[in-house]
C-alpha cells in the first residue's frame, strides 16, 4: 500500500479512532470490521486467505514494508508539527527497559496467566484424540467446536493483554495514576476475554462427564485470576473501549 492510499485510509470518516487497540484481534467474529482502518488495510494487503497467514513469509515481508510506510509517515508529520522523534537510547534507558520487562514478567498476574496459557495446552494435548472422537460424533454439537475455538483463541491472548496491563501499571506509578489508562484498557479486554473463556469450558464440560475434574480446576483458576486483575485494575471493566463499548455517534 502506498503512502497516498495510508494517508487516505487515516483521514477516513468511516473509521473508529484506535478501535483496535482494545479488540480481541479475532476479526472473523468482530462485528465492527467496517470501522477499522486495520480491517480495511489488511483486506487490501492481503485478499488471498492464505496471504494474511501469519507464517506466511510473504506476510511478514508485506508488514516490514508497511512498518516503513508508516515510519516515513510519521517522520514526515514530525517534522511537519516541529517535533523531534528520538533517534538513540542509551545504555542507561536500555537498563531501565530491562529492569521493567523483568518486573512485568515476575508479576504474579503475568506469571498467572502464562500458566493458564500452559495448562491449556497441556490439557489439550493430552485429549488430542478424544476431543477429535467427540467432535466427530456431536456434529450438532457445533457448541463444543466453537467452545474449542474460543478456549484456543484466548489462550494465549490473556496473558499478553494481561502482562501488557501490568506494564502500564509499572510505568503509571512512577507518574500519575489516571483513569482511562492504557492498562485499564488491556485489563478490561483480557477481563473479557476470561468471562469468554469461562463460558466455553464450562460448555466444554458437558461434554467430558467423567473428566471434568481438571476442567473445574481450569474455570476455578481462570476465575482466581479475574479476581486478581479485577482487584489490580478496580476501574478496568469501566473502561470504554472505541466502537465497542460506546454508542456509536456517527453511524
Ligand atoms: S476491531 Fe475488529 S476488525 Fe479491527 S482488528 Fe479488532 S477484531 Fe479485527
Amino acid at each position: 500500500m502506498n503512502k497516498d492510499r495510508l494517508k487516505k485510509l487515516a483521514r477516513s470518516k468511516r473509521f473508529i479512532e484506535g478501535i483496535y487497540n482494545y479488540c480481541d484481534r479475532w476479526c472473523e467474529r468482530c462485528p465492527q470490521t467496517s470501522r477499522c482502518m486495520n480491517f480495511a488495510i489488511s483486506e487490501e494487503e492481503f485478499p488471498d486467505p492464505e496471504a494474511r497467514d501469519i507464517r506466511n513469509e510473504a506476510f511478514w515481508e508485506r508488514m516490514s514494508g508497511i512498518m516503513k510506510e508508516t515510519m516515513e509517515l510519521l517522520r514526515g508529520s514530525a517534522k511537519e508539527w516541529g517535533i523531534e522523534l528520538e533517534t538513540t537510547v542509551s545504555i542507561e534507558d536500555m537498563k531501565e527497559m530491562k529492569a521493567k520487562d523483568e518486573e512485568v514478567k515476575n508479576h504474579l498476574l503475568s506469571r498467572s496467566a502464562k500458566k493458564y496459557s500452559e495448562w491449556v495446552e497441556d490439557w489439550f494435548k493430552e485429549r488430542e484424540t478424544l476431543f477429535f472422537e467427540t467432535a466427530a460424533a456431536a456434529r450438532e454439537g457445533v457448541s463444543l467446536e466453537e467452545a474449542i475455538e474460543v478456549i484456543r483463541w484466548y489462550q494465549y491472548f490473556i496473558c499478553a493483554k494481561a502482562m501488557r496491563a501490568v506494564r502500564g501499571k509499572v510505568e503509571d506509578e512512577e507518574e500519575d495514576n489516571a483513569f482511562p489508562s492504557d492498562s485499564d484498557g488491556s485489563a478490561k479486554i483480557a477481563l473479557i476475554a476470561i468471562d469468554r473463556s469461562i463460558a466455553a469450558w464450562a460448555t466444554i464440560r458437558h461434554y467430558l462427564d467423567d473428566d471434568e475434574k481438571e476442567v473445574i480446576d481450569l474455570i476455578a483458576f481462570l476465575d482466581s485470576l479475574r479476581e486478581a486483575i479485577e482487584k489490580t485494575f478496580p476501574r478496568a471493566r469501566e473502561f470504554i473501549r472505541p466502537g465497542f463499548d460506546e454508542i456509536d455517534k456517527n453511524p
